[in-house]
C-alpha cells in the first residue's frame, strides 16, 4: 500500500507590525502580480463516497478529525468576511463531496443572502458527483443556489463502476436531470479523459452534453493524485480532445476576452446550419491546467475544510484561519491574516518546470 502523507501545513505568518496593519487592513484580496480574487472555494468535507481512481485509493484516505472541520457557523462567518470585507463575489462549494454536509442548504442559504460589494447576490454554485442530488435539488435551488458543476467521466455504467469503484451511474444521471428541473442551470459537466479507459468518450460526451442541453467541461489531468504517480506523458491533453472532437463537431473558439477569468476555454459547438446564432448547438470547454495554464487570470481564493486558506491548487504552504478563529481572533485580524495571505499568492503554478513540487494534499483533502 502506498502511504499517503497529507503532511501538516507550513504557517504563514499572519500580520502582526504596523506596517502590515497598514497594508492588509482593508480592501480585497490583492495580490503582487495585479490579480484580485473574486471567486472562493469552499472545501465543505475531505470524504467521498467515490473512490475515483486517480483522486482516492479504494480505502480512502486518512480523513481529517471532524474536531478540526469548519462547523457550520465557522462556514458561513468566513464565508461573510471574504464577501463582505474582502471583495468576493462568487462562492463555489466543493470537497471531497459537498453534498455529504447535512448542512449544504442552511450554508447555501446564509451565503446567497450575502450581498456583494457590488450590491449583487452572491452567486453561487456547487461541485458534486451528483450522488444523492435528486433528492436535493430542489432545496438547493430554494436555498438560492445559482446552479451546479457535476463530475462525469464516462456514458457508461461498466466504465462509471471501473473509474469509480462504485456502481453508482444511474444515481448521478438522475442527479444531473433532477439540477436541471430544479433550474440550477446551466448545468455544467465535468469530465477527465483518462488513456486506456474512457479516452474514446469525448465526442459521445458532447453529444450527449449538448441534447440535455448541459454545458460540458473537459478538465486535463493534474498532478494531485494521492500517490504521485501523475505522468505528463499519460494524461489526455487538450490538443488531443480538441482533435477527437473536431473529428465529429465543427467547433468555433469564443474569444478569449470573453473568458475573463474562467478556467475553461470555450468553443461553440456549430450544427449544420453554419455559422450563424442559429446554427450553435451549445458549447464545449477544456480545462487546461497544464498544457495551457491561465494563472495569469486566477481569481481564485480557496479554504479546505478544516479552515487553511490556500492561494492556489498547487500551493505548497497554507495559512490557518481555523486556529485564529478559535483562538479567538475577530474579523478584522481575520481579514487581514487572509489579505495577507493572498498578497503571497505565486504568480504561476509552474507545474511544468522540473523543480515543480506535488502539493502535500490531494484534490479531496483541497477541495476540487
Ligand atoms: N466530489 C465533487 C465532484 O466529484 O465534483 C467535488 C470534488 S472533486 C475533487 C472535483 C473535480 O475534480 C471532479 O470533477 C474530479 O473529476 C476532478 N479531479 C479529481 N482529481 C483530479 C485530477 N488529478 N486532475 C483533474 N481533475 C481531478
Amino acid at each position: 500500500m502506498t502511504t499517503v502523507s497529507l503532511g501538516l501545513p507550513r504557517l504563514r505568518r499572519p500580520p502582526r507590525d504596523g506596517a502590515d496593519a497598514a497594508r492588509f487592513g482593508s480592501g480585497p484580496l490583492a495580490d503582487q502580480h495585479g490579480r484580485t480574487a473574486r471567486d472562493l472555494r469552499v472545501s465543505l468535507t475531505d470524504r467521498c463516497n467515490l473512490r475515483c481512481h486517480y483522486c482516492m485509493p479504494p480505502e480512502g484516505l486518512p480523513w481529517l478529525d471532524r474536531a478540526r472541520v469548519l462547523d457550520d457557523e465557522e462556514v458561513v462567518r468566513l464565508v461573510r468576511l471574504a464577501v463582505r470585507d474582502l471583495g468576493v463575489r462568487e462562492v463555489r462549494f466543493t470537497g471531497g463531496e459537498p453534498l455529504l454536509r447535512k448542512g449544504l442548504e442552511r450554508i447555501v442559504a446564509a451565503t446567497t443572502a450575502l450581498r456583494t460589494d457590488e450590491g449583487e447576490p452572491v452567486r453561487t454554485s456547487l461541485t458534486t458527483n451528483g450522488i444523492g442530488l435528486h433528492h436535493r435539488a430542489r432545496a438547493l435551488a430554494d436555498a438560492g443556489l445559482t446552479r451546479v458543476n457535476v463530475s462525469l467521466d464516462t456514458l457508461r455504467p461498466d466504465r462509471f463502476a471501473e473509474i469509480t469503484r462504485r456502481d453508482r451511474h444511474a444515481d448521478v444521471l438522475a442527479g444531473v436531470e433532477a439540477a436541471a428541473a430544479a433550474g440550477l442551470a446551466p448545468v455544467k459537466v465535468n469530465a477527465v479523459l483518462l488513456r486506456g479507459t474512457n479516452d474514446d468518450e469525448a465526442a459521445d460526451l458532447l453529444r450527449w452534453a449538448l441534447a440535455g442541453g448541459y454545458r460540458l467541461r473537459f478538465i486535463e489531468q493534474m498532478p494531485l493524485d494521492p500517490h504521485g504517480t501523475w505522468r505528463r506523458e499519460d494524461m489526455i491533453t487538450a490538443e488531443e480532445i480538441l482533435s477527437a472532437l473536431q473529428r465529429e463537431f465543427t467547433l468555433r473558439p469564443r474569444p478569449g476576452a470573453a473568458r475573463g477569468a474562467a478556467p475553461a476555454e470555450t468553443w461553440d459547438v456549430l450544427g449544420p446550419g453554419g455559422l450563424g446564432p442559429e446554427g450553435v448547438l451549445g458549447d464545449v470547454g477544456i480545462i487546461a491546467s497544464v498544457t495551457r495554464p491561465f494563472c495569469g487570470d486566477c481569481d481564485r481564493t480557496r479554504l479546505t475544510a478544516d479552515g487553511q486558506v490556500r492561494t492556489c491548487l498547487f500551493s505548497t504552504s497554507e495559512t490557518d484561519l481555523l486556529h485564529a478563529m478559535r483562538g479567538g481572533a475577530d474579523d478584522a485580524a481575520l481579514a487581514a491574516t487572509w489579505r495577507s495571505a493572498m498578497w503571497g499568492k505565486l504568480a504561476g503554478h509552474d507545474i511544468d518546470d522540473p523543480a515543480f513540487l506535488h502539493p502535500t494534499r490531494p484534490m479531496s483533502a483541497i477541495g476540487g
